[in-house]
């Protein structure tokens, strides 16, 4: 009889930030286009590990469950992904998961992404609209521009290209390729141009456009396939163009 075929998991596992970190084995009973995520529920189901002794159940976080919620950021065989569109079928075995570097962890794989939420709040990441009230249509943008404006706007925050990005760490305060390729974003929307210099004002200082380092490693990874290189190398004319403005009081 054909032995039944298991799928190996190599899973770094953490009770909290301060804990130390270790490595947990299991074998998940295989079945075809399984993705991480659906081994991971496995693992809930019966938190068994590969020695057979009982564990906890092993912890992450996930929405959507469609590559558009960002939450079930991982790093799966050394590659910063999402645990919902990475199958399992399409890596090699063993299959190592590890949390995210760049943030903090709360458990096993789930991390705090808290750091991301907070540049999108510094860069002003929207479009300020008072009122409840209709407002009717808003301005049209050029075909042109509303066809990059929408890839830049697929950002799911997954945090992947922070994960990749050499100088966001925790001693830096940078805030990383998406909180920017988001001002390039909201500064080209019509009505979000009128906070244009905010948003550039807000990547010209400590943390900003500058303390990016141009590894382009962000470019590779993003699951979105978002041109966040050139998004970068926009803002560095833009803000330069700013900081004549405002050295000449334009
Ligand atoms: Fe994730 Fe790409 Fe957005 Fe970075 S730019 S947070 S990799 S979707």
């Amino acid at each position: 009889m054909e032995a039944k075929k298991s799928i190996r998991l190599l899973i770094t596992r953490q009770n909290d930030l301060h804990s130390p970190s270790y490595e947990e084995e299991f074998l998940v009973p295989y079945r075809p286009n399984m993705n991480i995520i659906s081994a991971l529920m496995e693992i809930r189901k019966n938190p068994v590990n590969a020695k057979g002794e009982k564990t906890t159940a092993v912890v992450w976080e996930s929405v959507c469950l469609e590559e558009v919620c960002g939450s079930c950021s991982m790093i799966i065989n050394g590659k910063p992904r999402q645990a919902c569109s990475t199958l399992i079928d399409k890596l090699e075995q063993p299959i190592r998961l590890e949390p995210l570097k760049t943030f903090p962890v709360i458990r096993d794989l789930m991390v705090d992404r808290e750091r991301m939420f907070e540049a999108l709040k510094q860069v002003r990441a929207w479009i300020p609209i008072d009122g409840t009230y209709d407002l009717g249509a808003g301005p049209r943008m050029p075909e042109k521009t509303r066809q990059w404006a929408y890839e830049l706007s697929k950002c799911m925050t997954c945090g992947c290209c922070l994960e990749a990005c050499p100088n966001v760490n925790q001693k830096s305060s940078f805030i990383g390729p998406a909180p920017l390729s988001q001002v390039r974003l909201f500064n080209t929307h019509p009505t979000g141009a009128m906070n244009k210099e905010e948003r550039l004002a807000a990547i010209m200082g400590a943390g900003g456009i500058t303390a990016c380092g141009n590894s382009q490693n962000c470019v590779e990874v993003c699951p979105k396939g978002i041109p966040l290189t050139t998004s970068i190398a926009a803002l560095n004319r833009e803000t330069t163009l700013q900081s004549f403005r405002n050295f000449f009081g334009g």
